[in-house]
This record gives structure tokens, sequence and C-alpha cells, in this order.
């Protein structure tokens, strides 16, 4: 019994790690990016003064707390994003274990029959499912760093969701692969429609991103996602126009509430579709 919670507190622990990590890197990235430096090279340094910085200084969200928020060699203000990002990911990490680390809790697509596992009897697919989930949020929180930055959702983060996507085909239990691919149609192709008729209601890079996250989620959450996404979008817009931030006619962009969307998707779509479905039904009486 003893073992089991010490490995229970171990894992939970270890989610918390890789998530603050795997967020650290994707904001690293983020900023990398448009400034064409290279991620892996001269990860471990100071992005302002350039010093190299020792393992111990690395570590998210701590080091942010021991240095106080600033870089010990030139003072520079270490970025609150970065900070608020890292919490994020440890969050939503958590959230995931929760969620899909134990069989007795799982409903929905990703659900494994048969399963009694907390830990020590967890299946190969299991951990395998969390994993691939996680790459998905940080791929998701990349996209949306980037698309925060410079209004754009380069081709090249598309390609690696759709390449977690046809991993996921094979991976993900619960979703079919017609599924998968009607994901991939789902919300793309009225988005594409739309951009066609309306120039500007929707960005390529936009459809592109729903196109690739459609294939890995399958179109129930996708749609879910979306919804969530254009939903949050909506708020987010009436609050511009009702403080007068922006003027009618000016964008902003949709990609980071688009990539909340579909991060709350994996995470309660299929509550969300089941409480939709029992008020649908209590209407209908
Ligand atoms: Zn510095």
């Amino acid at each position: 019994m003893l073992r089991m919670v010490l490995l229970y507190i171990l894992s939970v622990l270890l989610a918390w790690m890789v998530g603050t990590a795997s967020f650290s890197l994707a904001h690293t990235a983020a900023y990398r990016y448009p400034r064409q430096k290279k991620l892996l090279k001269e990860h471990f340094c100071c992005d302002e003064c350039g010093t190299k910085l020792r393992a111990l200084e690395t570590v998210p969200v701590c080091s942010f707390l021991a240095l106080r928020g600033r870089c010990r060699y030139c003072g520079e203000r270490l970025s609150r994003r970065e900070l608020f990002n890292e919490l994020a990911g440890g969050v939503l990490a958590l959230l995931l274990f929760f969620r899909f680390g134990n069989a007795d809790t799982v409903a929905g697509p990703f659900q494994m029959s048969g399963a009694l596992d907390i830990i020590l009897h967890m299946s190969l697919m299991r951990l395998l499912t969390l994993l691939l989930l996680a790459v998905f949020f940080c791929l998701m929180d990349l996209v949306l760093l980037v698309d925060l930055d410079t209004m754009e959702i380069p081709n090249y983060f598309v390609i690696l969701v759709l390449f977690a996507g046809v991993v996921s085909w094979f991976v993900l239990p619960g979703i079919s692969i017609l599924e998968h691919l009607i994901g991939g149609l789902c919300v793309s192709l009225p988005m594409l429609l739309l951009i066609l008729a309306i120039p500007g209601s929707f960005g390529g890079g936009d459809m592109k991103l729903s196109a690739a996250v459609g294939l890995f989620l399958g179109w129930k959450l996708t749609v879910t996602g979306f919804l969530l996404g254009l939903l949050f979008g909506g708020l987010y817009g009436i609050y511009l126009l009702a403080s007068k931030k922006k003027g009618k006619k000016e964008h902003f962009s949709f990609g980071p509430f688009l990539c909340t969307g579909y991060m709350l998707a994996v995470l309660c779509g299929m509550d969300i579709i089941g409480a939709y479905m029992k008020l649908f039904a209590m209407i209908r009486g």
C-alpha cells in the first residue's frame, strides 16, 4: 500500500515536471522561431545577454522563483508570460494525468476496457496515449504562442500536428479511422468555403491547423473544440469592441482561441457533448 502511494506521488510529480518542462521548451521555440535562432543548440542560455545558464537555473517555475524573476547575470526581468506558460503546462499535464492516467475515471474516446491500473499496472497503450496527448498539448501551446506574436501559423508546425495526427490513429483508443478522416474535413472544409466567400473571415493557417487537429482528435472533439474557440474568440472580440481597443474592420489572431478550444476539448469535450445530448433529449421530451 505504501509503495502504491509513493509511486502515485512520484507519478504526479513526474507529470508536473514533464508538463512544465515541455511548455518551457515550447515557449523557447516560439520565441526563437520567428528570430531564426536554433532551438536545441542554445537552449540553456539567457535570451537577453546570452550567458550560458547552469542546470539548476533552468528548472521551470522554480528557477524563476529562486531568481526572483530576474536574470542573475544581466539583471533583465525574466518574462512573466514564460512563467505563466510553464505553470499552465504543469496544470494541464496534471489534468491529463488525473483524467486519463486512471482507467476508472475515463469516459468516451480514449477509453480502454478491462484495465485496473493506477500506475503500477498502467498499460503501455495508456502510457502512449498520455504521452501523445502531452505532445498534442505542447504543439497547441507552440502554435498559440507563435500566432500570438506573429499572427501567423507556420506550415512547419501544422505538419508536426499532422504527423502526430497520423500516429494518433494507431495509439488513441475509441476513435475509428473514419472518425479521424471526417475530423480532418469537418471544420477545415466549412472554414475554406467561408474564406472563399468572405476573404479574411478566417486565416489560412487556422484552416490548415483545424484539418491537422481534426485528423488527430476525430470529428466529435474537433467540432466541440472549434465551437469553444469560437465562443472564446467571440467574447474577446466583443470585449475589444466594447473597450474600443480595436475598430470593427481590424483583425486579431484567432489561433490562440482555437488552440485553447482544442485542448479543452481533449480534457472535457465528451462531458460537454454528453451534457448537450441530455439537454437536447430533455427539450424534445
Ligand atoms: Zn541575462
